[in-house]
């Protein structure tokens, strides 16, 4: 079955919404197997997994790729803050926790609907990773559903990162409903000596303000309301384009598209932050006061070699501005501990720094030692255990808000 009109997506999406989706779209089977997980996934080993049926363990050949299938329905349940109970574990529920049992559910309807109704046959994909969860993700950003963060997490413009999915094969050749495109930018041109993305991903890429705005209104008609700017380093956003960091100009433009209510920014670096984005922030409501901005340490000299281009100093300067010019303003960063060179006073040091600072949020890192980084000509020297210890340390130092 061939798609002309994208009425038989609209139909199934809405469908998908009807049954208590928040979220839906259409991805390709051909896209999904040029993707990332794919890549990864056809290399990796069989999963050994318990039969139900019989007492012998099997093999499992992994996902059941059938020529037949032409596209996946991906669809997302969201799990708002207020309802932590959606996904509370319990081996007396069918379905274990209750957000599952609910996307069971609308998996059987859809499938037995799109039958009867479409004369589509469907297959679920299984969520364990193993099965077929690995393609979940790359499905959804595939279909329109959000984009996937650094962290690896798949980030939607309305439920942020707060959302579970299920998806099913379909022996259907359908129209894709995405993906959205909204990086202002790929890749990244810094030299951070620990970090292989500059190699995998390639050099720093704009896009252009007017081709963004342009995506931002066509989201906008389709009911989005919150843009996330996510990118290696919106720090340098405009630079190869425009000569200059446009990054301030980008946010006012976004800012005058109407429909969208908010805006917040992913990942800027501390070298060379535009500071005309504090003003944008400060005086345009639809601009979160918020900031993702890793600093990775304080330190001196581990700034030094981890080849960040800034300083203890200038660091503290930058998250002052930042307090005194946009005033509430939230701070989240990202640290490494462990890396090479980190004696226990510069450990020291980075947690006084956390203490003085008092970041809204926060992740910590063990540092890792990777091929082809820079950092891997330095001797990994801090033992693997006390990089665990010391990163469980501030995790759970966080939770008691050191
Ligand atoms: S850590 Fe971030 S800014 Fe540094 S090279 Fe990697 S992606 Fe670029």
């Amino acid at each position: 079955m061939k798609s002309h009109d994208n009425r038989i997506e609209k139909t199934i999406v809405g469908k998908a919404k009807s049954l208590g989706a928040s979220l839906a779209g259409i991805a390709r089977i051909e896209d999904l197997k040029a993707s990332k997980s794919y890549e990864i996934y056809s290399k990796s080993p069989f999963y050994e997994t318990y039969d139900r049926e019989s007492p012998n363990y099997f093999k499992f050949k992994g996902v059941e790729w059938r020529a037949e299938h032409k596209s996946v329905l991906v669809w997302a349940l969201e799990h708002p803050v207020s309802e932590p109970a959606l996904d509370w574990w319990s081996m007396k529920v069918p379905g274990f926790t209750p957000g599952n049992r609910m996307m069971r559910r609308q998996s059987k309807q859809l499938r037995i609907w799109m039958d009867e109704e479409l004369g589509i046959k469907a297959l679920s994909l299984p969520y364990q990773i193993e099965f077929g969860g690995a393609f979940l993700k790359d499905s959804a950003h595939l279909a329109g559903l959000g984009v996937i963060g650094k962290n690896n997490l798949l980030v939607t413009p309305q439920f942020g990162t707060r959302v579970r999915l299920r998806g099913i094969f379909m022996e259907a050749e359908l129209d894709p409903t995405g993906p959205i495109d909204f990086d202002p930018c790929e890749g990244c041109d810094r030299p951070c000596s620990f970090c292989a993305i500059p190699l995998m991903r390639g050099g720093h890429v704009s896009k252009p303000v007017k081709e963004l705005v342009s995506e931002a209104e066509k989201l906008a008609a389709e009911g989005v309301k919150e843009l996330i700017l996510i990118a290696q380093d919106l720090t340098y956003y405009g630079l190869d384009l425009y000569r200059r960091r446009a990054l301030a100009d980008l946010l006012r433009e976004l800012a005058a598209v109407e429909g969208i209510e908010w805006i917040r920014l992913h990942y800027a670096y501390p070298t060379g932050f535009p500071l005309d984005v504090l003003e944008v922030m400060r005086t345009e409501p639809k601009v979160c006061n918020y900031i993702d901005i890793p600093l990775q340490h304080i330190n001196t000299e581990l700034l030094k070699s981890m080849r960040r281009g800034t300083n203890s100093e200038k660091t503290r300067a930058l998250l002052k501005r930042f307090r005194e010019e946009v005033p509430g303003m939230a701070i989240r960063t990202t640290l490494i501990v462990g890396y090479p060179g980190e004696t226990r006073e510069r450990f020291e040091e980075l947690k006084e720094f956390v203490r003085e600072t008092r970041f809204d949020r926060m992740g910590c890192f063990a540092y890792s030692h990777e091929e082809n980084t820079h950092a891997f000509q330095l001797e990994d020297d801090v033992p693997e255990e006390e990089k665990e210890t010391a990163m469980l340390g501030y995790q759970s130092g966080l939770l008691k808000g050191i």
